[in-house]
Order: structure tokens, then sequence, then C-alpha cells
């Protein structure tokens, strides 16, 4: 694989020093596969650079999570045992800052019994759930990714193995930025102003209502919560200060609109990955607030099933503003991953909106946040709407309106 060890250590760097931000004397709690041993100690040995006070591995690995649930009972798997909860209490007492590097198969938990996934990470999160609420705003966390062999392959099946990885690794490279410029770090820098120069003007309009229309039968308006933020790029630890980015890459600017106020058709522009399948060249359309009907060339029941998970399955819990001009866009195929495809271009998610978006937010509970205007589902689940000549426009309460997007960028 030709990937330079020069960019392999500046990759690291970038998400120590401007990812997850490390500050001296903070305990880093780092998660990545077993197959990413060396980049895990690029990544230690920065952390270390940066004044961490201790590094604590959490070793992740597809293979053995197939071999729990293929061979290992439902009531096993789902019960936390006593020194699991004690590493998550110790967590609240370090509020240690977490790097997650995603390497995963997308395919590497198919065909196994759906019902026995769900229900032991349902169980193992409701356990977590409050400690995770209790370092809520308290610490830093970045995702990024590392690309791994079967990841690669899912992208590039008809590429030998060795050639898949370097083409992915190639497109994670351009996508965070690595070997554009001089220094990463600068590019960020510049990157994230952008991003927070459009969200602050966002916030200074107003915008009441957003107005989608595209040739290819997009037609929608939705409304937003009058004192909802538009939100992108970073996050700031309200403990340290520290500014830190959640995600690598990022992309987008988003925020929740109203639960249940929306109208319309919105069409597909990219597959959507869900639960290890393909839902493709799809739409959706809403009255009320609620999907009401859809269209699928393929994967149209699962599309269902999808909308119709619980109560606010088929409600908008996301709205996000991504110029079509994205580097992951500029890749040019699907990364079967989140982080990466929900950052291509403009996009919404059905399900769970983010109750952060509001002032005060992280301290609502759910019945508070959702009685503003904040969906609740146990799904989120993003889609990609942003079409070549997409257009966006904002209307503020007293009716005066001001192009946001056109030709799927912004305006100016
Ligand atoms: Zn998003």
């Amino acid at each position: 694989m030709q990937i330079s060890k020069e960019q392999l250590s500046e990759y690291a760097r970038l998400i120590v020093r401007t990812g997850a931000n490390v500050q001296p004397g903070q305990v880093v709690q780092l998660s990545i596969a077993v197959e990413q041993h060396e980049f895990a100690a690029m990544v230690t040995e920065e952390a270390y650079l940066a004044g961490a006070k201790k590094v604590n591995l959490n070793w992740l690995s597809d293979g053995q999570d197939r071999l729990h649930y293929r061979y290992a009972d439902e009531e096993t798997l789902a019960v936390t045992l006593p020194w699991e909860e004690e590493k998550l209490r110790q967590m609240t007492k370090d509020l240690p800052v977490r790097i997650f590097i995603e390497s995963e198969d997308p395919d590497a938990l198919a065909g196994l019994d759906p019902e026995k996934l769900s229900h032991v990470r349902q169980r193992r999160s409701a356990v977590a759930k409050p400690y995770r609420d209790a370092i809520d705003g308290k610490h830093q966390w970045c995702i990024a990714a590392m690309p791994s062999e079967p990841w690669a392959k899912k992208c590039f099946p008809d590429k030998p193995a060795e050639e898949a990885l370097s083409l992915l690794w190639d497109a994670v490279r351009r996508t965070v930025r690595i070997g554009e410029k001089s220094d990463a770090v600068a590019a960020w820098k510049e990157h994230t102003s952008r991003i927070s120069e459009k969200s602050t003007w966002l916030n200074n309009q107003h915008f009441r209502m957003l107005r989608y229309e595209s040739s290819n039968g997009t037609d929608f308006t939705v409304e937003l919560i009058p004192e909802a933020s538009w939100e992108g790029a970073g996050s700031t630890n309200q403990e340290n200060g520290a500014y830190y980015i959640p995600n690598m890459p990022t992309e987008e600017i988003f925020t929740s609109p109203m639960a249940g106020k929306c109208e319309g058709k919105l069409v597909a522009v990219k597959p959507l990955s869900y639960n290890g399948q393909l839902i493709e060249d799809f739409s959706i359309t809403f009255e009320n607030g609620r999907a009401v009907s859809c269209s699928a060339a393929k994967g149209l029941e699962l599309l269902e099933k999808m909308l119709h998970m619980d109560e606010g399955a088929c409600m908008l819990g996301e709205v996000a503003l991504v110029p079509k001009e994205s580097p992951v866009n500029r890749c040019g195929f699907l990364f079967y991953n989140t982080l990466f495809d929900e950052n291509a271009c403009c996009h919404f998610a059905v399900g769970q909106g983010f109750k952060e978006v509001l002032p005060d937010g992280d301290n609502l509970t759910t019945e508070e946040a959702t009685a503003k205007g904040i969906n609740d589902s146990i799904i989120h689940v993003d889609f990609m709407v942003g079409a070549e000549d997409l257009s966006i426009t904002g209307f503020r309460a007293d009716g005066s309106s001001v192009p946001i997007f056109r030709n799927g960028t912004w305006a100016e």
C-alpha cells in the first residue's frame, strides 16, 4: 500500500491536535480496530506529545464481534458486567478526550440476526446512557477514519485488494485535506472558519422556513424552530474551553427543523445504505410533517419499514447544508459510512433531532426538547438531496426571502 509514513503521521497529528485538541494533563481514550495497531501507536504518541497524562486503548474487532453475535446468547451479550460499568463510571471522573478511529467493514454484521443485534445494543446503551449524558459537553471527542481492506473492497469491488485500499486511503486523505496545502492543520483553520462564517450568517438571518427546488422533482418546504441555531464544524468543551472538531471530515452546517412541519417531495440523489442494504433512486413525500408515501427503484420495502420504526421515524430530525464542491462529493463514490456520505451534499435525516441546537439544549429532558419541536425517535438516518441544480430559499417571519443555495452551492 502506498501510504507514506509522513502522511500517516500528519494525519495522526491532525486528529490529535485539530480534531480532539488534546490539552496537557488530559486522559485520552482511543477506540480503534486491532488491525490498525500501527496507526494506533502513531495516534498514541501524538497524544503524549500533546501532553496527554495517559492514553487508554479500547481495541475493537469486527471479527470478534461477529463471533460473539453468532455463538453467545442474547442474554449474555446484553448484560453490562460490573467491571464494564466501573469503566464507564471512571469516565465521568476522568472526562477523557475520546478519539474513535472507524475502519469497519460495512458488511461486518451482515446476515446476523438483526433482532438480536438491536436488543443487545439497546440494553447495553441503556446502561451506558447516564454515564454518557454525565460527560456530555464536558469532554472533547473526535471521530475519524482509517481505511481497512474489507471496507476498501466494499467501495471498489472490482479492484484488487491492495489497489482498493490505496484508492480509499487517497480519498480519505483528500477529504481530510492532507497533502492539499503544505500543512493540514492550516488548511483546517481556513476550512472551519469558512463554515463558522456561514453558520453565523444563517443564524443572523432568522429564517423560519426553507424552500427546496430542483429539476429532479424535489419541491419541498420545511419550517425551522425559531430559537434553534445552525451549527457546524466545531464544538467547545465547556469545562476547559478547548475547541474541537467532532467529525473529520466535516462539511455540513446543520440544525433540527420543527418536527411535524414540512410539506412536499424530496428526491434522493444518492443511494442510501441502511442496515447493510441499499435503497436506490428513491423519493419521500411529506404531508403535515409526516412521510406519507415513498417510491424506490430498489429497497422500497426496507425504506417503508425504516419510516415506520416508531412514531418519530416518519418525521425529520435534521436539515443540513453542504455545497456540491465538497471533497467527499468530488470523490464520486459511496463510502458506505455516514461520516463520509453525509458530508457529500445537502441532506435531511428522518428520526432523532439534536437538542443541542436549542439554547441550553444539553440540559433539557427529551420531553422538554420534544415540546420545542425537536423530533424524538430511535433512528436517525441521513439521505442526500443535494442535486446539481438544487436551489434553497430562506423565508423570514415577515415573509421576506433570501437565496441560500443556487445550483447546488452557496448563492454567494
Ligand atoms: Zn448531517
